[in-house]
This record gives structure tokens, C-alpha cells and sequence, in this order.
């Protein structure tokens, strides 16, 4: 029996519309990319968004076409975000930082039609403009006043576009299956592959996010998320955030330590999004500059690791609960949150920690399975590890046009394979170990690298180091150690072997050691692995 309630589709214009009505005054604050602070209500954002909605008509855009941005954190890329997938249209958000070859694969993989740039960005379309080839049109988001000179064909001025439209526009209704935005996530080798969000996924993951215990999100929060809109859907924020009232913050181009906390202490910002990196910019020019924060009270830290001395010196130095977040841009992209719960609120400083460090529990929506490389299920006992699944609602079922990636993206029974390798404790506390690239796969037993890697580096002489996998012709692979000495140190294998036997278990141990000079490390700091993989692949073990 179906139960007796309305079928009303859950539709991404529904939350801008609500916040318009519900939180007209509440404020949006936006550095803008012209220079100036900006700030305006949501009874503002919905009207320049219905206004937008209009002139996407006019400019020939329907249901199911893609817009592109490429575009900082700011007021204008809210309302594309909204007037786009209010009509019908998709959200194709794109990473200005592509290279310029997977830039122009992915606008003509989702053949956006139009494209809305920022004018930092403009030279850099200027360049590529030629082999983006079914662009009908590039609109440019500032005014009049600030618009540049340009080359390109078939240019508009954002404020143009929008001033003469009207401010009323009935939203259309439609499925709420429909796909709202997508988003490309660039692996390491091959093509970016496209995750396709839908309004029903986007508004479920927004509730999802709300849901997470401890993290009170409402009228009384001013939320910052620095992690880029460009970044899936800058983790969901620019939808939750105004679903409960909150004031939204947008840091626009500034992203450094200083201009974050300049901004963070004038709008009273309670909530920060970001990544580590950022966190680490932020944190230093605090410590520099002898700052205090005034107002805020959670940074959510994820996308890699969240560094332990990083959530300990939020917490210890600021007061400040710093939140490990896991999550992936298939997955829309928040899985897990690391909180400490109220029952573990009266353990040491340290303890509280451990659990901070681990990548969290579950939210709402996520479900999520460890399995062996057999794909039999591993118990949830905190020890046994193995590749993590994932299925729920806010989770992609397939990648854009892509049958390829789709045929090994997913186990026998649906779900998802995320590439890491986890834990899960016995109270539902997720702690990655691993990706499943860069395990050691031992005679059917996995060794976690990165649990080598930390211990090895906890040897005073060990400056940084790296485990990959070596051939070996009884256990298909074996862990090799390849680390930089300390400057002036002299350890040597034996030594290493000897410092590490007390740390880790003996099938553990590397069968070799080997030091270098340096490791690969890629722009953004990260030890290249396929890269080290590619350096040693004539290597044989002794
Ligand atoms: P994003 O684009 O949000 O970084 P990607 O989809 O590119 O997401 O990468 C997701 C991967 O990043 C995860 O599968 C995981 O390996 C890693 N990751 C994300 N958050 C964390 C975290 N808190 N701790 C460790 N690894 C993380």
C-alpha cells in the first residue's frame, strides 16, 4: 500500500524561494573579484536570480543544457547556481586550475552551451576560446563599468544580461530526478569524469548535512565555505546554508591567511569550509600576526587528511572545534564527520584527538561497507581493513557518459568504490588507511603504506619517506621503503628495519630500503606515488 502523502518534487529553486521569503533580511556577503565587499539579502538574491532565469530563457537556454562557470566564491555565482538548475538547465561548474587539455575535454565532453566567467578567468578563455566548440556564448560576470576589452565572440555583461528583466518568474516544476549540476573530478590518469548531482540528490544532501549531530546550523550562523563553488558545489553549502537562514560569507579571489581572517572576524563568521592547505595559510598568519578569532566556532577540514596538530591548535590555542570531514565529488559530496560525541566529551585532550583524527562517522544517507579482495565483507571491529563501499541517495549511480569509468566503478550489488581502504570501529567511526592504488597487496593481506610511511618517519633520522609496492614472485608484492635522510644523518637499512620491527608487525617490514635524495612531490605538496611507481618500475627486490 502507497502511503496516503503528497508527490511534491524536492526542487533546488524551492530553497532560494524559501530562504526569500522565510529570511528576506538575512545577509549574503561577497568579496567580489572587482575589489569591493558586497552585500545584499536572499529577498535580493531571489529576485537577480529570477531575473537571471529570464534572460537564460531569452538566450535560447532549455531544460537539460549546460552552463558553464568558471568562477570564484561570490553573490553572482550563487544566483547562476540557482537560476540555472531552477530552470531546468544543468550547473556545469568547471576548475579554472585544469590544465588547459582537461579544461577543453570537459567543456566539450558536457557541450556547455554557455559559459560564465569571472574576469580573472577571461584571459584564460581568451586562450582556449578556439577548441570549445559548441560555446554559443560566454557571459562575463561584472558590470558595464568594469568590463574588459576582449577578442572572444559573442560576449555579454552579467549585470546587462539581467538589468531589464523582470523580477517575478515562476519556476517550472518538473521530476525532481532531474540533473540539477555537474561536476568533473580529475583523476590521477585518464580523463576528468563527469559527476552528474539531480535536485532530489542536492536537496537530500543538504538535509543529510544539516543532520549531523553537533554541527547546529541556523539563523545564528554565518557560514564561510572557502572550499571553491567550483568544488563540488563548495561541499553543499550555497544550498544548506539558506535552507536554514544562515548568513553566507564568500571570500570571492582572496583566499590567503590574512584576507580570510580579516573577513571572518568583520561578517562574524561561526562555520568555515575548506581544505587543509587552507587551514594551514589561515593558522600561520594567525600565530604571525598575533591574531584572535572573534565569532567562529567550526572549521570543517577535509578533502585530505586532517593534520593533528592543525585540530589541535583550532582547538587548544582558539577554541575553535575543528571537524574532520570525508567525502568524495561522487558523493555530493560529504560521507562522514568526525565528532566527538557528548559521552566521550569527558576524555583527555588526547583521546579526544584519536577520534578527531579518524575521518568520523557516517552521515545520515551513507552507507558505507568494507570488503577483502574478494569482495567479502570485513566486520566493523576497528582492526580488519579493507576497500570502502559506499550507497545512499546523494551517491552517483554512474558517471556522465562514460561507460568505461562506469563498468569499474561499482561492485555486484550497486555500490559505489570509493579507491580508499578503511576501517570501521564498532561505533561507526570510519578511519581511512589507505587508497586502494597505493596498498600493499601481500599474499592476499593488505599492508597499509601511509602506517608504514608514519612510522618509518618517526625515526629521528628519517626526514620523509614513501612506500610502494615491489614485485615479488611468491607474494605478488612486497612493501619497498624509499626515504630522505635528515640532513647530515647516517642511518642505514639495518637500521631502519631495526627502529621499525617495534612498530609495526613483522610481515609488515619492507623487504627493502632504499634512500634518495628527494621524493616527487606534486605543485600542490603531495607525495607523487605513480610517479615514485614509474621512477622504480626496472626495481627488483634483493
Ligand atoms: P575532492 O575533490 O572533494 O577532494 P575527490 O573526489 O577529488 O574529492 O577526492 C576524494 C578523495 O579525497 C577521497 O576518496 C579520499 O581519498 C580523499 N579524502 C577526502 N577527504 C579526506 C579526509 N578527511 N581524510 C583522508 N582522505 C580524504
Amino acid at each position: 500500500m502507497r502511503g496516503l502523502m503528497m508527490d511534491r518534487p524536492l526542487l533546488i529553486s524551492q530553497i532560494i524561494e524559501y530562504a526569500a521569503s522565510n529570511f528576506p533580511d538575512q545577509e549574503v556577503v561577497s568579496r567580489t573579484v572587482e575589489g569591493e565587499l558586497h552585500r545584499y539579502t536572499y529577498r535580493d538574491a531571489a529576485r537577480r536570480s529570477r531575473q537571471l532565469a529570464h534572460a537564460l530563457q531569452k538566450l535560447g537556454v532549455q531544460k537539460t543544457d549546460r552552463v558553464a562557470t568558471v568562477a570564484w566564491n561570490t553573490y553572482r555565482h550563487l544566483e547562476i547556481y540557482y537560476a540555472t538548475s531552477g530552470i531546468g538547465a544543468i550547473c556545469h561548474t568547471i576548475n579554472p586550475r585544469l590544465p588547459a587539455d582537461q579544461f577543453t575535454y570537459i567543456v566539450n565532453h558536457a557541450e556547455d552551451q554557455y559559459l560564465f566567467v569571472d574576469l580573472t578567468f577571461v584571459p584564460l578563455l581568451e586562450k582556449l576560446q578556439d577548441h570549445l566548440k559548441g560555446l554559443k556564448g560566454v557571459v562575463i560576470m561584472t558590470d558595464r563599468a568594469h568590463m574588459p576589452e576582449t577578442g572572444m565572440s559573442n560576449v555579454h555583461c552579467y549585470e546587462d544580461l539581467i538589468a531589464d528583466e523582470p523580477t517575478e518568474f515562476q519556476w517550472p516544476e518538473f521530476d525532481e530526478h532531474t540533473a540539477s549540476s555537474l561536476c568533473y573530478t580529475s583523476g590521477t590518469t585518464g580523463n576528468p569524469k563527469g559527476v552528474l548531482y539531480s535536485h532530489r540528490s542536492t536537496v537530500l544532501h543538504s538535509f543529510f548535512v544539516l543532520s549531523v549531530p553537533g554541527l547546529t546550523m541556523d539563523e545564528e550562523s554565518a557560514m564561510l565555505p572557502v572550499v571553491p563553488m567550483f568544488h563540488v558545489n563548495a561541499w553543499g553549502v550555497p544550498y544548506f546554508g539558506p535552507m536554514v537562514g544562515a548568513k553566507l560569507v564568500f571570500p570571492g579571489p582572496r583566499l590567503d591567511g590574512e584576507s580570510l581572517e580579516e573577513l571572518m572576524n568583520s561578517e562574524g563568521v561561526t562555520d568555515a569550509w575548506g581544505v587543509p592547505t587552507v587551514w594551514l595559510g589561515l593558522l600561520k598568519h594567525m600565530r604571525d600576526a598575533g591574531k584572535r578569532f572573534k565569532s567562529l566556532k567550526h572549521v570543517l577540514i577535509g578533502g585530505s587528511a586532517a593534520p593533528r596538530a592543525m585540530l589541535k591548535e583550532f582547538k587548544e590555542t582558539y577554541n575553535v572545534e575543528g571537524l574532520q570531514g570525508w567525502g568524495m565529488t561522487e558523493m555530493s559530496p560529504i560521507g562522514t564527520v568526525s565528532l566527538v560525541r557528548p559521552g566521550d566529551q569527558g576524555r583527555s585532550a588526547e583521546e579526544q584527538l584519536d577520534i578527531k583524527c579518524k575521518q568520523g562517522r557516517a552521515v545520515f544517507g551513507v552507507e558505507m561497507k568494507i570488503v577483502d579482495a574478494d569482495g567479502n565483507r570485513l566486520p566493523h571491529d576497528g582492526d580488519a581493513f579493507g576497500e570502502l563501499l559506499v550507497r545512499g541517495p546523494a551517491i552517483l549511480s554512474g558517471y556522465y557518459e562514460n561507460p568505461e569509468a562506469n563498468a569499474k566503478a561499482f561492485d555486484d550489488e550497486g555500490w559505489f568504490r570509493t579507491g580508499d581502504v578503511a576501517k570501521i570501529d564498532p561505533e561507526g567511526y570510519m578511519e581511512i588507511v589507505d587508497r586502494t592504488k597505493d596498498v600493499i597487496k601481500s599474499g592476499g593481506e593488505w599492508i597499509s603504506s601511509i602506517d608504514l610511511e608514519n612510522a618509518a618517519v618517526g625515526h629521528p633520522e628519517i626526514a620523509e619517506a614513501a612506500v610502494i609496492a615491489a614485485a615479488h614472485p611468491k607474494w605478488d608484492e612486497r612493501p619497498l621503503l624509499v626515504c630522505v635522510r635528515v640532513e647530515g644523518a647516517s642511518v642505514d637499512k639495518d637500521g631502519v628495519l631495526e627502529y621499525l620491527s617495534e612498530h609495526v608487525a613483522k610481515w609488515w617490514l619492507p623487504d627493502d630500503v632504499v634512500f634518495v635524495e628527494e621524493l616527487p612531490h606534486s605543485a600542490t605538496g603531495k607525495l607523487q606515488k605513480a610517479r615514485l611507481r614509474e621512477d622504480f618500475k626496472d626495481y627488483t627486490l634483493p
